[in-house]
């Protein structure tokens, strides 16, 4: 019988209500429950896909190609959940399919409303992905008092109704300020988070009190009393240090003791082991490397938020402080000079991207990181400008490029994927989602960073390599060492007589876990750390 945890948010966004829900996963699965996570978002937007990076961070893509929500990613770096297109649900989503029933006839022309109809179908939608899991976990996104999130938590109020009082949990986060002048906490907002909560008619079983101090006894109690809940039941979600303590936090509290008992679980925990082996690795890193990242969302950190998780993870792997330091690229094409602070980097990487701005710098940075043998890692567009790079300095074609970037160029390097001979027109012209790769030989990066022939990774872009062009880059040294099992695109390239040089077309970023880091930027972490220290002999 699945379990039904809901966790929604209160006073103010921003609080970490997708981290507090992946770390509960977290602990559920350290009891040895299967668990998977859900994440209702409360725009209208049928998908996150075609949301701006600026505006909504990362777009985190996952196994089936399902374009979601950043929060996804926390999910799957903290548990083993899977995600699918059921497990990320907007508004706009909902309403869609309403809409198209309502279309089709299937209302059978009765009037159809938010009541019952839409709250219907967040209902189905729950239970549609809970069957094989013991516990099911949503996030309804939001905070408590928008209009738009309504719908979303009458449809987890009527669950609760119409399921066993133990098979049911609602946790609410909430903020308790610190008031400098009056040096004290402030409850009150979380007062009346509770308030519109219980107007709503629901009762929360938990509060999670974010705040960037220890909660004394005595707000404990108000909480308590004012928000009519056990004291037992509010707990801390004190500010870290690091995301990744998030799990021991709560443990510490017994917050999973609470959970479980409420949810008439019965299994014992394993303690967190490996998250506190985790948290020793961290707080003890032997050293510190630093890697430029050369890209165009420079000054927006969440745009790349899977990256920045697999960077920070290969670190803890090494042992290793990473540090990262963003250039945005354009400011190479304006002064060729300043390619000379790349110098002071372990590593450069250049990550995904869209659209023609700054390209030619990335193209500078790259032959910069190509000639002075500092590592290199081009994910997605960063591999594609590697090949565009290697055509032009290399190969001798000059003005080669992708017809992302120049429509009519002499040599198209990079080719939209559906004016490529043989592949058919795909639906949305996206490739997104897992495909399988063949790492060709042993004798490369990727295979020592892998150590195994038949890889999957996540993809998300529109163009590819033109195979029209891989002889003749082979001929002048690049190496095909990543290809799609049958034989049509290119996934990995390479240089030899290098320290570290790997381009891949998918985004490797997106499996990373702290637990499990991906193996590419491993390599690549070891290998710029290693740069710098022989730099420094
Ligand atoms: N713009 C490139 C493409 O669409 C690369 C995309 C990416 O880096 N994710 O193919």
């Amino acid at each position: 019988m699945t379990k039904f945890i809901f966790v929604t948010g209160g006073v103010i966004s921003s609080l970490g209500k997708g981290i507090a829900a992946a770390s509960i996963g977290a602990l559920l699965e350290d009891r040895g429950y299967k668990i998977t996570l859900q994440k209702f978002d409360p725009y209208l937007n049928v998908d996150p896909g075609t949301m701006s990076p600026f505006q909504h961070g990362e777009v985190y893509v996952a196994d089936d190609g399902t374009e979601t929500d950043l929060d996804l990613g926390h999910y799957e770096r903290f548990t083993s959940s899977r995600s699918t297109k059921f497990h990320n649900q907007t508004a706009g989503k909902i309403y869609n399919s309403v809409l198209t029933k309502e279309r089709r006839g299937d209302y059978l022309g009765k009037t159809v409303q938010v009541i019952p109809h839409v709250t219907d179908e967040i209902k189905h939608s729950i239970k549609k992905i809970a069957d094989d899991a013991d516990v099911l976990i949503a996030e309804i996104g939001g905070t408590v008092g928008d209009i738009e999130s309504l719908p979303f938590l009458e449809a987890i109020r009527q669950f609760g109704l119409e399921h066993p009082r133990d098979e049911v949990l609602y946790i609410h986060l909430t903020f308790v300020p610190y008031i400098k002048a009056a040096d004290e906490l402030k409850s009150k907002p979380t007062q009346h988070s509770v308030k519109q909560l219980r107007e709503i008619g629901i009762q929360p079983d938990i509060i999670l009190c974010r705040t960037d101090r220890e909660l004394p006894e005595s707000i404990k109690d108000k909480i308590a009393l004012f928000c009519n809940i056990r004291k037992e039941a509010v707990f801390e979600a004190r500010d870290v240090s690091n995301i990744y303590f998030v799990p021991i936090m709560f443990e510490q509290q017994g917050l999973d003791n609470t959970i479980c008992q409420h949810l008439a679980l019965r299994k014992q925990g394993r303690g967190l082991k490996k998250w506190k082996e985790l948290r020793t690795k961290i707080e003890n890193p032997s050293d510190v490397v630093e890697i430029g990242i050369v890209g165009k969302y420079v000054d927006y950190a969440d745009s790349y938020k899977s990256l920045n998780e697999a960077l920070a993870h290969a670190g803890f792997a090494n042992r290793l402080d990473v540090k990262l330091r963003w250039f945005d690229s354009s400011m190479f094409e304006k002064d060729e000079s300043s390619l000379a602070l790349l110098k002071e980097v372990g590593g450069i990487l250049i990550p995904g991207g869209f659209g023609g701005r700054g390209i030619e710098g990335m193209l500078l940075a790259i032959e910069y990181a190509r000639l002075n043998k500092i590592p290199f890692f081009g994910i997605c567009l960063g591999m594609q400008l590697a090949t565009v790079e290697f055509a032009r300095n290399v190969a001798g074609l000059a003005d080669a490029n992708s017809t992302e970037f120049d429509e009519n160029p002499p040599y198209r390097i990079i080719y939209k994927l559906r004016e490529l001979l043989d592949v058919e027109e795909m639906g949305g012209n996206m490739r997104l989602g897992a495909y399988a790769c063949t790492i060709q030989s042993k004798d490369s990066f990727a295979y020592k960073a892998y150590r195994q022939k038949d890889i999957e990774e996540r993809h998300r872009h529109r163009y590819e390599f033109n195979m029209a062009f891989r002889k003749e880059l082979e001929e002048a040294g690049l190496k095909f060492t990543g290809i799609s099992p049958d034989g049509k695109f290119v996934e990995i390239v390479e240089l030899d007589d290098h320290p570290w040089y790997l381009g891949c077309q998918f985004h490797p970023e997106f499996k990373s876990k702290p637990l499990k880091p991906q193996p590419l930027f491993v390599d690549f972490i070891k290998a710029s750390y290693m740069n710098r220290e022989e730099k420094a002999k």
